[in-house]
Formats: C-alpha cells, sequence, structure tokens
C-alpha cells in the first residue's frame, strides 16, 4: 500500500508504529500540510532540475512529493530511528535512495555523482532542521556544490535576512554570501501549525537559484569573506573601527582604503551594496600586503 504521507492520521500512525518521538535538539518538526510539499517540489523542479537531493526527510513526506516530481530522489538522514520509518514509507518509490549520514559531514559533491552521474541537474530541496539552518547553507554554497538551485524552508525570520538586499538593515554576512553566490526570493510563509509537533515560530520558503559566476568579482574570495564577518560581527561600529579590529590592519590604511572609494569616515560596513563591500575588500587586501 502507498502512504498517503499527506495524511496526518496516517503520518503519526506511521511514526507511533515504529515507536518515534520527536528530537528537538535534531530540529524535528516534520510538514503536515499537504498543500506545502508539492509546492516546495515544483519550485525545485521546474526550471529542468530533474534529480532532487533533501537534507532531513524525516517521515518523508517532502520526499514523496519529490519522487512524484523528480527522475531521482536522494535524501540524506541523520537519526537512524528514521531509517526504517521511511523505507516503509517511500517502499514504492523506484526513484528514491536513503543515504544515511549527516549532511554536515559527507561528501555532497561524491555523493550527488553517485546518486545522480556527473553532469546531473540536481536541485537541493529541504525543510531544513533550524540548528543547523545558516551552517548547512554556508557548506551547501562555498563547497560549489554543483546544483541548479536550493528551495529551502527556513524560520520566517531567517528566510527574510537571507533574502534581504545587502546594504538594507536585515542584512547580516550569511545574506551576502547568500547574494554572492545565489539569487534568493521568498516563495512563501508557512505557518507553525503546518508542523508535527508545531514550533514557536513561522516558517517561510526560499528559493535560492545559483549563479553561474559571482555577483562580484574579487581579488581574493577568502579575504572578502573574512572582511563580511569582521565588519558585520561589530556591526554598530564604523567600518574603520570595525575592519582594523577585525582584519588586524592599521586604522589609517582603512580611513584611506574608505576614503578612496568617496565614502564618508564614519560609514558602516553594513550600510554598503555588495560592489562597494568587494571594492573595499580588494583595496584593504592591498593594503595588508604592503602593511
Ligand atoms: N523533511 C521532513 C519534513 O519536512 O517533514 C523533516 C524536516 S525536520 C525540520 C529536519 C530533519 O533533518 C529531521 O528529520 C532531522 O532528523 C534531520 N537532521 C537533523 N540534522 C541533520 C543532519 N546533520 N544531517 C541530516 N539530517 C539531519
Amino acid at each position: 500500500m502507498r502512504f498517503d504521507l499527506a495524511d496526518e492520521a496516517q503520518v503519526r500512525a506511521l511514526l507511533q508504529r515504529h515507536g518515534f518521538s520527536f528530537s528537538k535538539a535534531l530540529g524535528q518538526n516534520f510538514l503536515i500540510d499537504p498543500s506545502v510539499c508539492p509546492a516546495m517540489a515544483q519550485i525545485a523542479v521546474r526550471d529542468g532540475a530533474d534529480c532532487a537531493l533533501e537534507i532531513g526527510p524525516g517521515a518523508g513526506v517532502l520526499t514523496a512529493s519529490l519522487c512524484e516530481h523528480a527522475r531521482r530522489v536522494a535524501a540524506v538522514e541523520l537519526d537512524r530511528r528514521l531509517f526504517p520509518v521511511l523505507r516503509e514509507a517511500l517502499a514504492d518509490y523506484g526513484n528514491f535512495a536513503l543515504v544515511e549520514g549527516d549532511a554536515m559531514r559527507l561528501d555532497l559533491a561524491a555523493l550527488l555523482r553517485e546518486q545522480f552521474g556527473e553532469g546531473a541537474r540536481v536541485a537541493v530541496c529541504a525543510n531544513l532542521p533550524y540548528y543547523i539552518t545558516s551552517p548547512l547553507l554556508m557548506r551547501l554554497l562555498e563547497s560549489r556544490l554543483p546544483v541548479e538551485k536550493l528551495v529551502v524552508m527556513v524560520q520566517k525570520e531567517a528566510a527574510e535576512r537571507l533574502a534581504a538586499e545587502v546594504g538594507s538593515r536585515a542584512a547580516g554576512a550569511v545574506t551576502v554570501a547568500v547574494r554572492y553566490y545565489t539569487e534568493p526570493r521568498v516563495c512563501f510563509a508557512v505557518p507553525r501549525t503546518s508542523f508535527l509537533p508545531a514550533p514557536k515560530v513561522d516558517s517561510a520558503v526560499l528559493e535560492l537559484r545559483v549563479r553561474k559566476a559571482p555577483a562580484v568579482r574579487l581579488t581574493d574570495e577568502a579575504f572578502f569573506f573574512r572582511m563580511v564577518r569582521a565588519a558585520f560581527g561589530q556591526r554598530r561600529k564604523t567600518a574603520v573601527n570595525a575592519l582594523s579590529a577585525g582584519l588586524g590592519l592599521e586604522k589609517k590604511a582603512v580611513a584611506a582604503a574608505i576614503a578612496g572609494l568617496g565614502l564618508p569616515e564614519a560609514v558602516r560596513a553594513e550600510a554598503l551594496p555588495m560592489e562597494t563591500l568587494a571594492a573595499l575588500a580588494d583595496r584593504l587586501c592591498a593594503a595588508q600586503k604592503t602593511q
């Protein structure tokens, strides 16, 4: 019998039969709203990706939707108590593979090659465990995983921050990284009542379309991200103070770089748009070499 994973009673019964209890530490809030998973799966495949990598399939509710829409689906789950649940729930899908492991540790590029073959058109689709939203996104983006897009459910505030314009108040260091690698868009909000158990906050689905080339050209990418972390780590300080302290540069060198870009002396780095951050990083990187 194929489970109707859109039926909350069937999901509850499945979990109960396996003696499963939710772990808060693993961010386990499972989707029970029948409209959300097909909508996420459609966004994942609509631009031509036909393979889907899911992180944290839980009881397989989103996974089943992905299996309906994609040619092949691989899902990485950390909690071993869910392995038998997933095998039972998704037994009828011949296009599904369960990968048992930690998405923060696995070699995901190798996994994609093994599961989908070289050159496959892949989308990541996941209701992310909230305790690792930012580190997991950063891992996926920084490793330049060959994927076309990420369609991820995150906390609503996190979605707004991740999709914010660089230079706006809502932006953080992770916002800069997201814009550097992708074109982000908040797709739709999902109320807390759509989950079992219901979390304390609402969520939103975010579509991150991976750029063919990063948003700006840089002399030294690692230095740029060190500068961004320094800028946003002390965002109340002026750029001169935050960057000289965070990067170990002389104040006068930072002040000269800022003046050279025609910016006011007391500007805060968090107020700068992407292109200006890039230009500043290039100047500071050069200044560091002469210091
Ligand atoms: N996709 C399911 C859904 O939408 O109903 C479950 C989503 S739940 C928010 C997060 C899932 O990620 C859980 O199944 C949890 O066990 C799993 N998880 C947590 N940390 C993980 C990790 N490091 N690697 C892989 N899976 C993880």
